[in-house]
């Protein structure tokens, strides 16, 4: 008797959760933003993966403004080809990502002239680069020689007067790379970041802070002279800092920045990312991968600029002496279900996370639209 029970229960069809009188799956369509229903899914959407789902979310393919590396390449790799690059984006495009801002890290300072020279001439030679990379984020060298606040960047690079916030030298790599760094992340308590901050923002260059143990008032100066993003906040900080006035506390409490948060469940544990996203609510929180080259690969060693990062089945990026990590290898699309699984987002706020830094940066830009699986009983809840 008992077999036959367990037999049957196996063998129990799995009812569709959607279906029309004549059989046929019939698929539910929300407006992202809004959570409004949709009559139907547009017939040039982007429709990623789950050819059974019953519902899906449609809304603006993401944005994702900082990307190191994707699907085996690096984009600090001196040697990367135009075919590289392209076969990466595309990559992107599959995991419903439609923009990028491709990010160059700490190094010497022609080294950083020439990659900005190579990436910006790859991207003269190919309009297909040209609509999805729409600029680049240059992350370091101008950020904090401390162990801890410098993370994975190169400390050569960043000590004394190599990290010190130049004009100068900012504007040589934005010549090399065609005028098309949009994005930048500093360290305010650095000497001259206030100067830098006028006259980058007043060029039409995005200030970001990140890597960073600057003062409540060296952030509040640097917004007061036009900074306004935060880089992934809960990393770049040591293991170990004081409990109550730490860089994660003070940045909370500064209403003009708004803060980019990394929802791979690694670089901030589930509830921190959700305590976060929270505390800052959807108009001040975006997303990022900050994904590396390992990003859409299997476990492996994989070059990050100067340095080889390895990755286990965990899919942690550590640098090689595994005090920081360097990076993520997280995809967008895994990354969006997490802000919903255990980030405390709703499915419209975690929409907005992935897309209103673009429409502020790049108001012209029209991006496709995607279309992703999503369990009905999530809308609105
Ligand atoms: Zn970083």
């Amino acid at each position: 008797m008992k077999s036959t029970k367990a037999e049957k229960g196996r063998g129990a069809p799995v009812a569709p959760s959607v279906s029309s009188a004549n059989g046929d799956r019939k698929v539910v369509a929300y407006d992202a933003l809004t959570a409004k229903r949709l009559t139907e899914i547009p017939a040039n959407a982007w429709k990623l993966g789950g050819g059974d789902a019953g519902a899906y979310l449609v809304g603006p393919a993401w944005f994702d403004p900082q990307v190191n590396g994707f699907a085996g390449v690096d984009y600090q790799d001196p040697a990367i080809t135009g075919e590289a690059l392209e076969r990466s984006v595309r990559e992107i495009h599959a995991r419903g990502c439609s923009h990028i801002l491709a990010t160059i890290i700490t190094a010497g300072d022609d080294q950083i002239a020439s990659q900005f020279r190579k990436l910006g001439k790859t991207l003269d030679e190919s309009a297909f680069l040209r609509e999805a990379i729409v600029g680049f984020h240059l992350e370091g060298p101008f950020i904090s020689p401390e162990p801890g606040y410098r993370g994975a960047h190169p400390a050569a690079h960043v000590e004394g007067k190599a990290g010190e916030p130049s004009w100068d030298r900012f504007s040589r790599w934005q010549d090399e790379s065609g005028n098309r760094i949009r994005l930048v992340t500093i360290a305010p308590e650095r000497k001259g970041s206030l100067e830098f901050i006028r006259k980058a923002s007043s060029s039409g260059v995005v200030v970001a802070l990140g890597h960073t143990n600057a003062s409540v008032e060296e952030i509040q100066a640097s917004v007061d002279s036009g900074a306004t993003l935060f880089t992934h906040l809960g990393n770049g900080v040591p293991m170990l800092a004081p409990r109550h006035d730490n860089i994660i506390q003070r940045v909370i409490g500064i209403p003009g920045l708004s803060v980019s948060l990394i929802p791979d469940g690694i670089h901030l544990p589930p509830f921190l990312l959700s305590n976060l996203s929270r505390a800052l609510g959807s108009r001040r929180v975006l997303f990022t991968t900050d994904c590396v080259s390992p990003a859409g690969c299997p476990p492996g060693r994989f070059r990050l600029g100067d340095l080889e990062v390895e990755v286990g089945e965990d899919r942690v990026v550590w640098n090689p002496d595994r005090t920081s990590f360097a990076g993520s290898a997280l995809t967008m699309d895994a990354g969006f279900y997490n802000c919903i699984r255990f980030g405390g987002m709703s499915a419209d706020g975690a929409w907005r996370g992935w897309t209103w830094l673009r429409r502020r940066m790049f108001p012209a830009l029209k991006p496709p639209m995607l279309a992703i699986p999503f369990p009905e009983i999530a809308i609105g809840s």
